[in-house]
Formats: structure tokens, C-alpha cells, sequence
């Protein structure tokens, strides 16, 4: 029987990777420390153990709660980082807490008051991020720009939510002046707002920059970019 992860599979994963990393490294004008996050999503824990256990990965984000529940226990987790990146409802906030290091997508009061009330329960403290709308698109999860200085200040009711930065999703089939200004915008939002807000102790995070767009957030101030295509090849979805 052929297995899911063939030396064929593993070697262009490798090869990949390679690859990200110099592109990386050539955008990275501005010098920062940039966090390379692999979206795990339709991804079997086999190869994701591959990316951690021998490729140097730390970093890997689920975007659903019941895909994350089934691989949970399949997966590695010495010195792996399990972000929770994808859109969170409420009522599942209970089944992931205990499991993930930071949520990405925090994006209304009502969620942030159900991760403080589960993360208490667990006595722990959650890093989150505060995503941004920045296409102010509709029909699309994050906060509107002119209401994230508001929601930051309310946040702050939340003993049990430590705010660390930053996430956005650009708009789809953007050009890459598009991503520009889309990305720009979101950094000065990073500057003015966080640098005041975030404690200080904590480097602040601005996860921002996919597959199709990494380069440029890198070259506009990302400091963690969510890659699922480039790594692991196109998604099958079933
Ligand atoms: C799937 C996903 C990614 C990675 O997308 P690619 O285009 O495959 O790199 C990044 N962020 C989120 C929130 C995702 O759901």
C-alpha cells in the first residue's frame, strides 16, 4: 500500500521549503524576525509530523475546530506551536483551549468573553490576535479598521486574554500593488495601535501574508506568515 507520504511527497516538501526560505530571507528588506507558520488544513498529521520532527518546523495552524480535534492526538507537539487561525465560533472555544498556543482571529467581544471565561477555567492565559478587516470586506470575519482602537481598549477588561498583535486575510485575487496597500495599512495599524497598547515585555506580532502574497507582507512589516499551498502543494478538498 502507498503511504500518504512518499519519498517523492517528502522531498518536494523539503525542496519547498528551501525554496520559502530564501524568498524570505530577499524580501525581508526591513530586517525584522519573521515566524514561518505552516497552515495545516487537509493536511494529514503524518506530514505535518514529517514538517516538525524533521524539517524545523515550530509552527502550525488549524483553521477548523473538528479537523484539529481529529488529528490532536496523531500529532507531535515537543516544541510544536498549534495556532488556531481560522474563523472561531463561540460555543466551540472550549474544545481548543487547552489545545492551542494562540488564536489569530479574535474578533468580537463576544468570542474574547468566551476565550477569557474558558482560559480562566484552565488557568491559563491566551494569546490572542485581533484580526483586521482591512478590504472591509463584507461577509468577511474581522474587525472594521475604524472600530479596532475601540475594541483594543475593551479588551483590555480581560485578565485572562493576553492581546499580541495583529492578523489579516487581504482580499482575494489581489495584485501585488494591491497587497501592498492592503498590507501597508495594516502595519501603520500595527504601529500606532499596538506598539502603545501591547505590553511591552511581548514582541508584538503581525500575522499577515499567504501563499500568493508572502513576499510583499514581509517586505511591508509581517512578522508571521501562515503558508499552506507553497509548503504542502494544492489542497484536495474532499
Ligand atoms: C489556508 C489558510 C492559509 C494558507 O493559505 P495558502 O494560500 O494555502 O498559503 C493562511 N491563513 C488562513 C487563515 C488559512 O485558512
Amino acid at each position: 500500500m502507498k503511504t500518504k507520504l512518499s519519498s517523492e511527497y517528502k522531498t518536494a516538501i523539503a525542496e519547498n521549503l528551501v525554496d520559502i526560505k530564501k524568498r524570505m530571507a530577499e524580501a525581508n528588506t526591513m530586517g525584522q524576525e519573521v515566524t514561518l507558520l505552516c497552515a495545516t488544513k487537509t493536511v494529514p498529521a503524518e506530514v505535518i509530523n514529517y514538517a516538525t520532527q524533521e524539517l524545523g518546523i515550530t509552527d502550525i495552524g488549524e483553521n477548523r475546530v473538528q479537523e484539529l480535534l481529529s488529528k490532536y492526538d496523531e500529532l507531535e507537539k515537543e516544541n510544536v506551536n498549534i495556532h488556531f487561525i481560522g474563523s472561531l465560533q463561540t460555543n466551540k472555544v472550549k474544545y481548543i483551549i487547552d489545545k492551542v498556543c494562540m488564536i489569530h482571529s479574535v474578533d468580537s467581544l463576544k468570542l474574547a468573553a468566551e476565550i477569557d471565561r474558558q482560559a480562566k477555567k484552565h488557568n491559563k492565559v491566551m494569546d490572542v490576535l485581533v484580526e483586521i478587516n482591512i478590504g472591509e470586506e463584507e461577509n468577511k470575519g474581522g474587525i472594521a479598521p475604524d472600530e479596532l482602537e475601540g475594541f483594543l481598549e475593551e479588551l483590555t477588561a480581560f485578565d485572562n486574554i493576553r492581546v499580541r498583535g495583529l492578523m489579516t486575510i487581504a482580499p482575494f485575487w489581489c495584485e501585488k500593488s494591491d497587497y501592498q496597500k492592503y498590507f501597508t495599512k495594516t502595519y501603520r495599524f500595527f504601529l500606532d495601535i499596538l506598539q502603545q497598547k501591547v505590553d511591552n515585555v511581548y514582541s508584538p506580532i503581525l500575522s499577515m501574508g499567504m501563499s500568493d502574497s508572502f513576499e510583499t507582507a514581509i517586505e511591508c512589516g509581517s512578522t508571521l506568515i501562515r503558508l499552506g499551498t507553497v509548503v504542502f502543494g494544492r489542497r484536495e478538498y474532499k
